[in-house]
């Protein structure tokens, strides 16, 4: 992904996003921000290096100073064709000169830093020897809500990868199920996701039988069966924005108690939907989904939080869990995918992605939520 991809972001758009992240990092008491090539580095400035490499690129943010990207020499043509270029100085390094004495030279002598969780650890440590009055903090861990609250143009985008995932569940809903291996229908799906214009597909998970059982089965070798209920959970990145769905459809007609617990966990659905509004806390959408749950008697297989944050990347805060305080603010985009798994049986999941409005959600998934029959 090139910044290329994210066409409707402008130079300003960056500026503004990394001022706000200067003023963030000031307000939790951080000297500044080192952002690492990933997910907040394109979200601060488009740029997304084509190949990521042992050569130091690092994003410097302080409040009242120029951001500063540090890249390498032979990189440093790519970084200038970057959306958000124009909003920062380039400060390149030629190989043989020491990275981090270049940084050093931007920063001051002391002072904590956030700094992204997937900078490599050569890099932390090359910094660590190089300014020894610095600390280190993780970014996402004391600016967890940096990215969580999309604005319009985000909210777009987050839309048409949503719409995307439900084109390709309207197709999947229509292939052959029955005597295919697991792994031929996620290769479907992920064909569908790239047809309907995902750059990057994240997961395909078809778990038939048994397998649905395991929230973590991704697929496997298994032929689907008649009378199998099959978890199909699918997304990834369209346009720079995540996409990620889940409904389980049964081969065949379901019997009664397969219907019984698709109906609970669509009730549960249902019930985390509705609690979604702004000033309400992350946890609050997990207990209302969990309460329909409990209440039902199926608690016990009900094994994991009710949902994640979703942006330029599909998992990320804020968390729909037990303890989240996290108040819910209009612009947030997460799942609520409750699911009831029955060990060596059958598994149920049903997610959607909900955006908070001034009022309540928005579904940005709306394909049916009713078991669907395949063939
Ligand atoms: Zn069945
Ligand atoms: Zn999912
Ligand atoms: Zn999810």
């Amino acid at each position: 992904m090139t910044g290329s991809t994210l066409a409707p972001f402008t130079a300003d758009d960056y500026r503004a996003r990394m001022d706000r992240a200067a003023r963030a990092a000031a307000d939790a008491g951080l000297a500044g921000l080192l952002v690492a090539p990933g997910p907040d580095l394109v979200w601060l400035t488009g740029y997304a290096p084509t190949a990521a490499t042992e050569r130091l690129t690092l994003l410097v943010l302080a409040q009242g100073r120029a951001p500063v990207l540090v890249v390498p020499t032979l990189e440093a043509p790519d970084a200038a064709e970057a959306a958000g270029a124009p909003a920062l100085n380039l400060r390149d390094w030629t190989d043989g000169k020491d990275p981090y004495a270049a940084t050093a030279a931007l920063l001051d002598v002391s002072g904590r830093f956030g700094i992204s969780d997937n900078a490599w650890a050569m890099h932390l440590l090359g910094l660590q020897r190089a300014l020894p009055g610095t600390s280190y903090a993780s970014l996402t861990e004391a600016l967890p809500m940096l990215r969580a609250v999309k604005d319009a143009a985000e909210l777009d985008l987050m839309a048409a990868a949503g719409a995307a995932a439900d084109a390709t569940f309207e197709e999947i809903r229509k292939v052959p199920f029955a005597g295919r291996k697991e792994s031929a229908v996620g290769a479907d799906l992920a064909d569908l996701l790239r047809k309907f214009g995902h750059s990057q597909v994240d997961f395909t998970i078809v778990a038939s039988g048994p397998n649905g059982a395991n929230p973590h089965h991704e697929v496997g070798d298994r032929v689907i069966e008649r009378g199998d209920m099959v978890v199909l959970d699918f997304g990834g990145l369209k346009d720079g924005y995540g996409s990620d769905t889940s409904r389980t459809v049964h081969v065949g007609e379901p019997t009664d108690e397969e219907r019984r617990v698709h109906d609970l966990v669509r009730e549960a659905q249902e019930a985390g939907f509705r609690a979604v509004r702004p000033g309400v806390a992350c946890q609050e959408v997990d207990r209302a989904a969990r309460a329909v749950i409990d209440d039902a008697g199926y608690g016990e297989y009900f094994i994991h939080r009710t949902g994640h944050g979703i942006g330029v990347t599909t998992h990320e805060p804020p968390y729909m869990i037990e303890g989240e305080q996290q108040p819910l603010v209009p612009g947030m985009c997460f799942s609520v995918e409750p699911g009831v798994y029955l060990p060596g049986r059958f598994g149920v999941r049903i997610e959607d992605i909900v955006t908070v409005t001034a009022d309540g959600g928005r579904r940005l998934n709306n394909t049916d939520r009713e078991m669907v029959i395949v063939d």
